[in-house]
């Protein structure tokens, strides 16, 4: 393994890794992983947040809907799959790893029969339920971490056990985080002093009652966010399996590049529109307490990575390229709100607006057309059908709106850049070069800081769309 690319970090000092589904894989994805953990950051302090393995999150989603739909044989085959995959990769770490595991696996399998018995999931068994991935990789790192020779002893904890307490919002839950910021300090921090190692279970958390609550897809950026802010980390890496944050998701534009460093309010803005699946308050708690964020490739641990800075002149000062990024949001839906009655009539957009609040449906593109017959909102696809009822109901009674028409199969893409802010022409780039390319743009939105213009097109024309702004924008 090499050293790292910064000076080493002395002693008193503490780096906060996480590692992500891909660097969870299998028994010796994880031992390398351990054994970057256990190198790269010289003498500091480490604690390690981990993902589920690779695509076991999908898997439990799978089997909490199996449970509750009355599928016995699907419940059956993901369980054996669910414990296949640990109980072998758990024989091969050793260590504790083969009793955790299966103390665990026996938990999730009398919670999915209890599910089944009940035939319901509601968002708070299915938090129960996915937070297993979690609670079943943290054993198998910290086994890892232990037979690294002459390695430091090392304790694992649930996102609950070292303080993470959360409102009761399941799935996308948010820290209450004056109380998490002390607890985690107070439960870590001695541990640390000591010497020792720790490893932390992403994404997962629990009330102030003590019941399973989850931070929401991607989560696991977030926890390590918010370790890193509680315990004044130096940095915190998100070891994954890119060299870091690029121009565009290289799956699509495979000329992407690597972004060497990026300011935090773009790391944001890209992490909202999908670039890599980064949970959308993943950086704020860095960003608030000025904590850099490194974003690394566990298969290539010679790239420096991409470095998030905070807001400086400096960082701002490319102004050949003031479009660093073309992310995608995939996943969308659109809801278009139509009537005559909304010409002149004000309160229409509060009613929207607190009517999805009160859902616990997020808002992620807002655009109005100018007459004010209609507005258009992009939300997340999970949440199309409860935003539309919801809708439906509020508008429809009170006579604001005529129509709640839903598009599911659309994404939203953006371009993003803090030297946009004051650079005329942009846009009028931006939708020439897709119009070359024939494709629809079905709604439009920017932003008042000026970082991101971001628009609508239908499903299978956005990897096109991505393609050619890439082109047009870094070439
Ligand atoms: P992990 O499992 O490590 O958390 P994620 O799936 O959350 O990883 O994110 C990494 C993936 O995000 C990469 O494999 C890459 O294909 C995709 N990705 C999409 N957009 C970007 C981007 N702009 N920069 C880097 N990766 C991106
Ligand atoms: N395992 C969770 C997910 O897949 C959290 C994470 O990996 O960040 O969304
Ligand atoms: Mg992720």
């Amino acid at each position: 393994m090499t050293a790292p690319p910064q000076s080493p970090a002395p002693a008193d000092e503490t780096i906060v890794m996480k590692f992500g589904g891909t660097s969870m894989k299998d028994a010796a994805t994880i031992r390398r992983s351990a054994s970057i953990a256990s190198t790269t950051a010289g003498a500091a302090r480490v604690v390690v947040v981990v993902s589920a393995m690779d695509q076991v999150t999908e898997m439990l989603l799978e089997l909490a809907e199996a449970a509750a739909g009355d599928n016995p044989a699907a419940v059956s085959t993901l369980l054996a799959a669910i414990r296949d995959k640990h109980v072998s990769t758990a024989a091969d770490l050793g260590g504790n790893a083969p009793a955790d595991t299966a103390e665990t696996l026996d938990r999730l399998e009398r919670l999915a029969l209890g599910i089944a018995a009940v035939g319901e999931l509601t968002p708070r068994s299915r938090d129960a339920v996915v937070a297993f991935g979690e609670t079943l990789s943290a054993p198998l790192m910290a086994a890892a971490m232990s037979s690294v020779p002459s390695a430091p002893s090392c304790a694992w904890f649930t996102g609950r056990h070292a303080g993470i307490v959360t409102n009761d919002h399941f799935g996308r839950a948010e820290p209450l985080m004056d109380l998490t910021l002390f607890q985690v300090r107070h439960t870590l921090e001695p541990l640390l002093a000591r010497g020792d190692r720790a490893v932390v279970t992403g994404f997962i958390a629990a009330t102030q009652h003590g019941v399973t609550t989850t931070l929401g897809r991607g989560g696991s950026d977030y926890t390590a966010s918010i370790l890193g802010a509680a315990l004044a980390a130096r940095e915190v890496w998100i070891w994954s399996d890119v060299d870091g944050l690029m121009t565009a998701d290289p799956r699509l534009a495979p000329s992407a590049r690597l972004l060497e460093r990026i300011t935090f309010a773009e790391a944001i803005e890209m992490g909202q529109f999908g670039a890599k699946s980064m949970h959308p308050l993943a950086l704020e708690p860095a960003a608030e307490h000025i904590i850099p964020v490194r974003f690394r490739n566990t298969f290539n641990t010679d790239s420096p990575g991409t470095l998030i800075v905070p807001e400086t002149p400096a960082a701002n000062t490319d102004a050949d390229h003031p479009v660093r990024s073309i992310p995608l949001l995939k996943n969308a839906a659109m809801i278009n709100i139509s009537g005559a009655a909304m010409v002149g009539r004000p309160g229409t957009a509060a009613q929207v607006f607190r009517a999805l609040g009160e859902a616990a449906v997020n808002v992620m593109m807002i655009s109005q057309t100018v007459s004010e017959a209609g507005i258009s909102l992009v939300v997340s696809r999970d949440h199309a059908a409860r935003a539309k009822a919801v809708l439906e109901r509020t508008l429809m009674r009170t006579g604001s709106a005529s129509a709640v028409r839903l598009l599911d199969d659309v994404n939203v893409v953006a371009v993003v850049g803090a030297g946009m802010a004051g650079h005329p022409g942009v846009a009028a780039r931006v939708f020439s070069a897709v119009a070359r390319k024939n494709i629809n743009v079905i709604a439009i939105a920017q932003g008042s800081s000026e970082l991101s213009i971001s628009f609508v097109v239908r499903a299978d024309q956005a990897a096109d769309a991505v393609r050619t702004l890439h082109e047009e924008f870094v070439g």
